[in-house]
């Protein structure tokens, strides 16, 4: 199939216009024509390879919606027209214990391979949702109620669910005192969520800017991570914190925070390693975490609680050709809250 949209030649060059071949769908395929997709900080550590591995021609994107404009003969939970979102993953191997317990991004036999920068278990390259279209097995595509704002739902795919299941894993809600770290793309989405499960939420920033959005985004109390007497009047305080950082920081300050037998939770992935004071860990018998994304049944239960709840992201719609401004804007923290590719701007 023909495909186009948006790619990085080298780690060095923006994403320019580019034309690329998608395979034909197989009986368990859905093809999807692309309408909206999310700019993840994550599109820009991989567009830079700052991980590591970064296959070029790279076509970033992982919080893809559209709608459904073929499907293969073995498909039975999507139609012609229907809408239809993909998140972080495409395939995994489907047999390990964690991929038959829903758990298929912590797949054991091969690991999940990712909707863009990766290679599919038969060879094939995987190219991202900053284009017009893509070709999904089933298991890896969600449905998407009527009730959700397209544009605003495509962030819940990475975004949302990477924060979902964190929070829900380590029992957010009523009683319950937790911080968010960082109120960009993750961190305003785990606030939101955080708030709706009804816990005591703190957000912590580093943007004075930002503190009347985090209020009305749902937080009880905001700080100014750079105040350290703001900060020394949590110590020993919090159930559960979510470091949603996307740079390089101090982690031993907001282990200090964490009473008795909480967790600090990684789920922001700075490209350097971050140090961690023995003492920070002692103290309180703390635990320290990491979380990514979450599965395909989670994840459509996320979608289902959004829709529920009237949960989307706050976003700024840009056209495709912005994309290299927004992603400078991701990398200076201003954006409110995620930039949304309109893929009905993108030109063959
Ligand atoms: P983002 O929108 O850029 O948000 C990151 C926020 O971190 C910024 O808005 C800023 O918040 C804060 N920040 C940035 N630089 C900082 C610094 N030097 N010191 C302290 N705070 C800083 O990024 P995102 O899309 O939410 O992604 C966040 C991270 O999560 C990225 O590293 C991404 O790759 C990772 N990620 C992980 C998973 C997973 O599965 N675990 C999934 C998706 C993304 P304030 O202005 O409020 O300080
Ligand atoms: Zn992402």
């Amino acid at each position: 199939m023909k495909s186009f949209g948006y790619a990085a030649q080298s780690k060095t060059s923006p994403l320019a216009p580019f034309h690329f071949d998608r395979r034909e769908p197989n009986p368990d395929d859905v093809v999807i024509a692309i309408d909206y997709c999310g700019i993840c900080h994550s599109d820009i550590h991989q567009a830079r390879a700052e991980w590591g591995r970064g296959l070029f021609p790279m076509v970033p994107g992982h919080e893809i919606i559209g709608h459904v404009t073929a499907v293969g003969s073995a498909v039975t939970r999507f139609k012609v027209g229907d809408p239809a979102a993909v998140g972080v993953i495409v395939e995994s191997c489907m047999h390990c214990d964690n991929c038959k317990a829903g758990l298929e991004v912590y797949c054991s036999d091969g690991g999940a391979v990712d909707t863009y920068n990766a290679i599919l278990r038969d060879g094939e390259r995987t190219y991202g949702g900053y284009s017009n279209n893509i070709v999904t097995p089933e298991h890896f595509v969600h449905t998407l109620s009527p009730k959700l704002d397209p544009a605003g739902a495509a962030p819940l795919l990475c975004a949302g669910i990477t924060t979902y299941s964190p929070l829900r894993h380590w029992g957010v809600g009523p009683g319950k005192k937790v911080g968010i770290i960082g109120l960009g793309g993750l961190g305003h989405m785990a606030l939101k969520f955080a708030h709706s499960f009804g816990a005591h939420v703190v957000q912590f920033t580093t943007s004075e800017s930002k503190v009347e959005d985090a209020k009305k985004l749902g937080a009880d109390e905001v700080v100014i991570s750079k105040d350290a007497t703001a900060m020394a009047k949590h110590a020993g305080s919090f159930d559960f914190i979510l470091d949603c950082v996307s740079a390089p920081h101090d982690m031993n300050a907001y282990l200090n925070l964490i009473r008795l037998d909480g967790t600090l939770c990684l789920v922001g992935l700075p490209d350097q390693p971050l140090s961690v004071a023995p003492f920070s860990l002692l103290a309180n018998r703390r635990s320290l975490a990491g979380s990514a994304i979450g599965g395909m049944k989670e994840t459509q239960e996320m979608l289902d609680y959004c829709a529920e709840k009237g949960i989307v992201s706050d976003i700024e719609l840009v056209s495709v050709d912005k994309v290299n401004e927004a992603f400078e804007r991701v990398l200076k923290a201003d954006v409110k809250y995620r930039f949304v590719l309109d893929m009905k701007t993108l030109q063959a």
